[in-house]
């Protein structure tokens, strides 16, 4: 079997071990959830919606916020960009930040942490964190963050799920078991899915507007699934930008949110290209 780069291990290894239990087990409470509670357009839709409403979360405030610094904002909105997004369960702005900034430093160079380059589709997408290599913090590649108490408090390991756990309990008080079901373990799992497509069909297919160094590519449609981290080939040329569309057909919803933060005073100069 060919091994992992990172670790020498083999893949079967680095996908399936203790400590990937909690990620498979998401998956068959999902499916198992569903088959339980049936099918419901209703569950359909709070599916949707809790989706829609974390990839803005993820986009707006991991992304464009904490990663990149595109807009500015006051310490208790960045406090409600942190908390809500950690409802995603994709660990903490701290963690996520630092993460990304590295994955720019060295897009599909050697040092990547999710290049397909360095192990294909599979290691890009969902690999590099299974591994386990990459679960502690680098605090100094997120220092302007990191000196905020609040946000190094979020990044304990025993915060790291609590906002997520609540909007479970939340959803299950308010729709019973299909709402826990559908609002928290389906909508999680394809979140997780569309967000990680950005490591890995985003570095591999699509069309290519910038000649940057990286394989970063652009991909309209999948703009639809991650409100407009699809045009990543854009972002990766202009990492600084808070708008990543270039043209009309270029769809970029999340440009749009923070437009109408800033038209409400919540967030200020917002960077454009
Ligand atoms: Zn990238
Ligand atoms: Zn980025």
């Amino acid at each position: 079997m060919k091994s992992c780069r990172a670790t020498g291990r083999s893949r079967l290894q680095v996908y399936f071990n203790y400590g990937t239990i909690p990620f498979w087990s998401m998956h068959v409470a999902a499916l198992l959830g569903v088959i339980w509670c049936g099918f419901s357009w209703s569950g359909v839709m709070l599916a949707a919606g809790m989706y829609y409403a974390r990839m803005l979360l993820l986009s707006a405030g991991y992304h464009r916020y904490f990663s990149h610094r595109t807009y500015k904002t006051s310490r208790a909105f960045q406090l409600v960009l942190a908390v809500l997004g950690q409802t995603c369960t994709q660990k903490d702005a701290l963690w996520w930040a630092a993460n990304h900034r590295w994955h720019h430093r060295h897009s599909d160079g050697p040092e990547d942490l999710h290049s397909p380059r360095a192990g294909g589709f599979w290691w890009s997408h969902l690999g590099w964190f299974l591994d386990g290599r990459w679960k502690t913090t680098d605090l100094a590649a997120a220092a302007d963050l990191a000196r905020y108490p609040e946000l190094r408090w979020l990044n304990r390991p025993s915060m790291q799920l609590m906002p997520a756990y609540v909007a479970a309990a939340l959803l299950f008080i308010l729709g019973g078991l299909p709402g826990f079901v559908w609002g928290a373990l389906v909508s999680t799992v394809v979140l997780w899915h569309g967000t990680f497509t950005i490591n890995s069909i985003s570095h591999l297919y699509g069309y290519r507007r910038f000649q940057t160094r990286d394989d970063s590519r652009n991909n309209p449609w999948l703009t639809l699934v991650t409100l407009g981290e699809g045009l990543h080939n854009n972002h990766h040329y202009s990492p600084g930008s808070a708008n990543f569309g270039r043209r009309w057909f270029e769809l970029d919803v999340t440009y749009q949110l923070l437009r109408l933060w800033e038209a409400l005073g919540l967030i200020w100069d917002l960077r454009r290209v």
